[in-house]
């Protein structure tokens, strides 16, 4: 952490530092940069910030678009992709004026909201976050995208998928096909992985551990041990970065789009979700259902409730919906189980130790703005155990089988997940007192997220699509 502008400045001398970078975060959760070298980096950066055009965010309009960003002295890293020494810092963002206040939209700034909520409201002094990666790389070659493309050549990597489906192969050509944790030498990420992990943890971000995932070999998953919100959201921020430019240096790219190929298992960020007091897991109390408490139960019975309007954080693209479909361990339903992964949320059969018991939303996919997913869900959660929102009172369940093979009567008795951004957006308009709660989520926010998302929704809607094409061309 450092203190001032000197310490920067003596930081830079003492490493070597030839530049200092900048991430801003816009609201679709993108990084973009701005880079000084570290003679600019003075105690008016600290203090007055440097301005910049948040038009281009997605945060104001055009008439109105200045604004100013701080580094965030204690969140920095040394890039580890950048050919000359670069220290990075996050940033904060800042309305213009005076003043300098805090800019109310800003996602890291309502992620120290939605903490400094949970203690106020003494919910728990801890919240723990436990997101999980999932992701695709494919080679470099199968995506290249120019100016005149039309973005359909990544129907190259499906048709090399489709050849090596079992239905599609006769039994001569030999599958490249992986899968769930499928060793070496089908694991032809092995090295590619070992070195993600090897700069995640270098950074700082303590990895729990990694793997190949269904949709092998190109499908795999890094997951993280538990944080907070904040600190969990830059290393979110982190765990793309690296993922996707570990990636290029081995000649491929890397998606985290929810659903990259049809047919093929998609790509979540399913989130654990624990509180804690003391030290202590609020979550666990022996005898209950799953040895649950009801703390537990009622940030259950929140997240259900509110799960259409949450997913306008947590699957924000008109992409998320082509995964959340059965058969393919993502949910579809709004109901809850243990070791249930064809459920919303799934409480770990196998976390049975007292400090590990927790649940796991699935629905989320890295589209989102980590940020503002980690916040919905806890206001969500919060929400629950304020007016005692009771799963099983609410019909949620627990339901212990498996939701794909019911009979479309049977699972038409469990309310659906939202099918569109359209149905979000509807659900996030008439449900948003929870987020809104202690001033964490503002109403520019809620609708600078809506017009953003029926904006995607539209546009979708009518592109003509790869499939019309096969239609009807
Ligand atoms: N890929 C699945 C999803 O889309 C999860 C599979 C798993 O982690 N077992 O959520
Ligand atoms: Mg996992
Ligand atoms: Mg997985
Ligand atoms: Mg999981």
């Amino acid at each position: 952490m450092f203190k001032n502008h000197q310490e920067v400045q003596e930081f830079c001398k003492n490493n070597e530092i030839e530049f200092i970078d900048f991430k801003l975060l816009d609201l679709a959760g993108r990084w973009h940069h701005l880079t000084i070298t570290p003679r600019r980096f003075t105690s008016e950066t600290i203090e007055y910030g440097i301005g910049f055009d948040g038009s281009s965010y997605g945060f104001l309009s055009v008439e109105k678009s200045d604004m100013v960003f701080k580094p965030d002295l204690n969140a920095y890293f040394i890039d580890p992709f950048n050919e000359a020494k670069t220290l990075v810092f996050m940033t904060r963002l800042y309305n213009v004026g005076e003043t300098h206040t805090r800019f109310e939209s800003d996602p890291r700034y309502i992620c120290e909201k939605v903490d400094a909520y949970m203690k106020a409201e003494g919910f728990a002094d801890q919240a723990l976050l436990g997101p999980e990666f999932e992701y695709y790389t494919f080679d470099s070659c199968h995506y290249q995208m120019t100016p005149q493309s039309t973005g359909y050549q990544i129907d190259t990597v499906q048709a090399v998928w489709n050849s090596n489906r079992p239905e599609n192969n006769n039994g001569y050509i030999v599958s490249h096909k992986g899968g769930y944790h499928v060793d070496r030498p089908k694991d032809v990420n092995f090295d590619m992985r070992n070195e993600m992990v090897r700069i995640l943890e270098s950074l700082n971000v303590p990895v729990k551990y990694h793997h190949p995932e269904v949709g092998g070999p190109g499908q795999q998953e890094i997951e993280l041990d538990f944080e907070g919100p904040v600190v969990m959201g830059d290393r979110s921020m982190l765990v793309k970065y690296v993922i996707k430019n570990t990636a290029q240096l081995y000649d491929r790219t890397a998606t985290f789009m929810p659903k990259p190929i049809f047919g093929e298992a998609g790509n979540g960020m399913h989130v654990h979700m624990q509180l804690l007091e003391n030290n202590a897991n609020l979550f666990y109390e022996k005898g209950g259902y799953s040895d649950m408490s009801q703390i537990g139960l009622y940030a259950i019975g929140g997240i259900l409730k509110h799960a259409a309007s949450v997913m306008a954080f947590t699957n924000p693209s008109t992409n998320s919906f082509k995964r959340l479909v059965p058969g393919y361990e993502a949910p579809v339903s709004i109901c809850f189980g243990t070791a249930n992964r064809s459920s919303v949320i799934r409480i770990p059969g196998y976390a049975t130790q007292p400090m590990r018991k927790r649940f796991e939303f699935r629905p989320a996919d890295a589209t989102a703005n980590p940020y503002l997913a980690f916040s919905a869900l806890m206001m969500a959660m919060f929400d629950g155990i304020k007016n005692k929102i009771d799963p099983v009172a609410h019909n949620f369940g627990p339901l212990d089988v498996n939701i794909f093979k019911l009979s479309d009567e049977e699972r038409g008795k469990i309310n659906a997940l939202p099918k569109n951004l359209f149905e979000v957006v509807e659900a996030l308009k008439t449900d948003q007192a929870y987020l809104l709660s202690g001033g964490v989520f503002t109403k520019e926010i809620l609708k600078d997220q809506m017009d953003y998302l029926l904006k995607e929704a539209i546009e979708e809607s009518i592109l003509p699509s790869a499939r019309e094409y096969k239609m009807y061309y």
